[in-house]
């Protein structure tokens, strides 16, 4: 019998899996998704300035490079254009369901069970959970944040609506994405008051276009546009994976260039104070840009570093009283980057919820899979080198390994597979003691700490992971044989 798949989610991952379940000669899958449409993060940021801060050449599907990307560093929208492309030219469209919320997925009698908000239903063999992980905007616990008078968004719902032409525009937060909106801003608005709790380290890497010449190369050569993804991937594997890992060689590289472009490019010294962060260089996710400190010292921006107090109808009070009038508030204050699949309500076998699985960390076996959830896999999931490497190699590779899984199920092998518990614990524990040699953990606050303080990254090499992706580790999985009975599915 043909089994059926449910991918959750249409961004990158998603699409991609789309794309290799086809490939397999797989048709019977339905792509569930939120939003009205495909994208992912790409489709949810539109802000003014967004760009991939992942060179282009590696930021696309390893089978789909694309030789007319304009710049090193893409705009926002052209990364969605091409995601939108990718889909129709695998004639994805009849498997997408758009505004289709996953409220619950249970496993029940031997398949998922899955709850569509609105009152849909569907039943499957396997779940892709395909959900990503920068999609919970962040709001900010600061007093009277509903009392400012004038417009206010979050930085992942930008209000297109709004005018900022002359007006007093404030920005809270000064990660990835509030450092490209500055210049792309500044030039624009009458004011720009950028609210900083803590600086950042910057790297000064350019974003030249491509020439016309270049993309007339790249299309013409396949072989070229390749050696361009094996550069840039190499650079990265190279020089950055290696520093944030513990390699202190790479890693005071890239702190001297940080240092350097502070001291070059910042010239007042009390600014230049100000911007000094007081941890090390890509503890945070660093921040890469020529352009943020040429925009942070135009005279119509403040950089404020007093801490708020609360927010007024007027503007922003800081805890040295002043009162920063304002027309536009912005929350570029990030993302819950562990809600996973969450609000979702997981329940595997023997009704084992995954909130409570996951109730003190989210515990995951190579970060695709969890004990307890048969033919569930995740990508993307817990501790993905997501501060590593492009995030679009990551998913590959955790597919490939994913789908030996399933080929397991289909070749009828056994019914249902899922990562033993044993072998889960052990994994984690490796994980958080080589956390402890990465730069992450090294004193900063950041995004990628989970309550526990434990980074929901990946603390080994690139090709570490390319190893372990390889080809799963049977010991490691339990098989389960029985196939159950539909009386036992509809009793269940
Ligand atoms: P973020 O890195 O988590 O930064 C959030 C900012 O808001 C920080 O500066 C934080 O200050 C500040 N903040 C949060 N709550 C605050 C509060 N209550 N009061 C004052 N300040 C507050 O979020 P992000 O900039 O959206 O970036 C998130 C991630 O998205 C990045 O790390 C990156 O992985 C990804 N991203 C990637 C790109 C790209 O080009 N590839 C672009 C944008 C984003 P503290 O530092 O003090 O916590």
């Amino acid at each position: 019998m043909s089994k059926r798949f449910a991918i959750i989610g249409a961004g990158m991952s998603g699409i991609l899996t789309a794309i290799k379940l086809k490939e397999r000669g797989i048709t019977d899958f339905v792509i569930y998704e939120k939003a009205s449409r495909l994208g992912g993060t790409w489709r949810d940021n539109t802000y003014p300035g967004l760009s991939c801060d992942v060179p282009s050449h590696v930021y696309a599907y390893s089978f789909e490079l694309k030789p007319d990307w304009t710049h090193r560093f893409s705009p926002g929208a052209e990364i969605q254009g091409y995601f939108e492309g990718v889909a129709k030219k695998y004639d994805l469209d009849r498997h997408f369901r758009f505004d289709s919320e996953i409220e619950r997925a249970e496993y029940r009698g031997g398949r998922w069970h899955l709850s569509i908000k609105g009152g849909a239903a569907d039943s499957v063999d396997f779940v892709i959970a395909a959900t990503g992980v920068l999609h919970h905007p962040a709001t900010p616990d600061i007093p009277g944040l509903g009392d400012f008078k004038g417009a206010c968004f979050h930085s992942a719902r930008w209000d297109h609506s709004v005018a900022l032409e002359g007006k007093r525009v404030g920005i809270i937060g000064t990660g990835s994405t509030a450092i490209q909106i500055v210049p792309a801003l500044v030039d624009r608005v009458g004011q720009l008051v950028l609210f900083q709790r803590t600086a950042q380290w910057v790297l000064p890497l350019a974003n030249p276009p491509y020439s016309a010449d270049e993309h007339a190369m790249y299309r013409a050569s396949p072989e070229a546009l390749q050696q361009s993804y094996d550069f840039w991937s190499a650079r990265f594997v190279d020089t950055f994976a290696r520093a944030v890992i513990g390699d202190q060689d790479e890693l005071h590289k890239i702190e001297a260039a940080c240092r350097s472009n502070l001291e070059e490019n910042v010239h007042d010294p009390e600014l230049r104070r100000r911007l000094t962060p007081d941890y090390r260089a890509a503890c945070k996710r660093l921040i890469m840009s020529d352009i943020f400190y040429p925009a942070v010292q135009k005279p119509n921006v403040t950089l404020v570093t007093d801490g708020i107090e609360r927010i007024e109808a007027a503007g922003v009070r800081t805890k040295d009283g002043v009162l920063h009038e304002l027309d536009v508030l912005v929350l570029a204050t990030g993302f819950d980057g562990h809600a996973f699949l969450r609000p979702i309500d997981v329940i595997g076998e023997g009704g084992l919820r995954l909130a409570d699985a996951w109730a003190d960390a989210n515990e995951a076996y190579r970060s695709v899979a969890v004990p307890g959830f048969p033919n569930f896999f995740m990508l993307v999931g817990p501790n993905s080198p997501i501060g590593n490497f492009s995030v679009i190699l990551i998913s590959e590779l955790q597919l490939a390994y994913v789908l030996q899984l399933v080929d397991l199920v289909l070749q009828g092998r056994c019914h249902a597979v899922a990562p033993s518990k044993a072998a889960t614990q052990r994994f984690n524990t490796a994980l958080r003691e080589a956390m402890k040699g990465t730069v992450w953990v090294t004193g900063c606050r950041s995004w990628y700490l989970d309550r526990n303080g434990n980074p929901a990254l990946w603390p080994w090499s690139f090709d570490r992971f390319r190893t372990e992706m390889q080809a799963p580790d049977l010991v490691d999985f339990d098989l389960v044989a029985r196939e159950t009975t539909p009386q036992a599915a509809a009793s269940g």
